[in-house]
C-alpha cells in the first residue's frame, strides 16, 4: 500500500525539519503529493446574544494572523528548501479540528505530525496529537521529536 497525498502539521515555534524529512522520505517513496498545514489557534470570541458584541479588546484583527502565519511556514519551508511543489496552507481554528477537515476535504491518506518525549501517555491526552489520532480517517504518523 502506498501514500499519495501527505499533510505534515507544523506548529510554531515547534516546527521540526525532522518530521517534515520522514514525511518527506515517505513521499518520495511512495512518489505522494504534499502538503504542509499550519492553524492559527484562533477562535473568534462569542457575544451573548446576537446583538452583542464582543469587547474591542477582545477583537484580534484575523487577516494579521493568517498573514503572519503564512509568513513564518513560508519562512520554515524556504529554510528547508522546499520546492512550490508541496503546497502551503494556513487556516484559523482549532489545531486539531481544521488538521482532521483538511485531510478530509483534500483526499489525504496520511497525517504526519510531531510528539514530543516530554509527553508522557497521560499528558498526551488533550493534545493535538491525541485528538487527531483519535479523529482522523486516514493514517496518522507521530514521529518523536527532541524534547
Ligand atoms: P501537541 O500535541 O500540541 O504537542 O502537537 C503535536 C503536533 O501537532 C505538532 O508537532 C504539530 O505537528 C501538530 N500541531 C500542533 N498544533 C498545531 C497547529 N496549530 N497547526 C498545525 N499543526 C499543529
Amino acid at each position: 500500500m502506498s501514500y499519495s497525498h501527505i499533510l505534515i502539521a507544523v506548529d510554531f515555534p515547534d516546527a521540526s525539519a525532522h518530521v517534515v524529512r520522514r514525511a518527506a522520505d515517505i513521499a518520495r517513496q511512495d512518489a505522494a503529493t504534499m502538503s504542509l498545514l499550519h492553524v492559527v489557534d484562533y477562535l473568534p470570541p462569542l457575544g451573548f446574544a446576537d446583538d452583542l458584541l464582543p469587547a474591542p479588546a477582545l477583537l484580534v484583527d484575523e487577516k494579521e494572523l493568517l498573514e503572519h502565519g503564512t509568513s513564518s511556514l513560508e519562512a520554515f519551508a524556504r529554510k528547508l528548501g522546499l520546492p512550490a511543489e508541496v503546497r502551503r496552507h494556513v487556516v484559523l481554528g482549532a489545531p486539531h479540528q481544521q488538521i482532521v477537515e483538511y485531510a478530509n476535504t483534500n483526499g489525504v491518506d496520511l497525517i504526519v505530525l510531531g510528539s514530543h518525549g516530554r509527553h508522557g501517555l497521560g499528558r498526551l491526552l488533550g493534545s493535538t496529537a491525541n485528538a487527531v489520532l483519535n479523529h482522523a480517517a486516514c493514517d496518522v504518523l507521530a514521529v518523536r521529536i527532541a524534547a
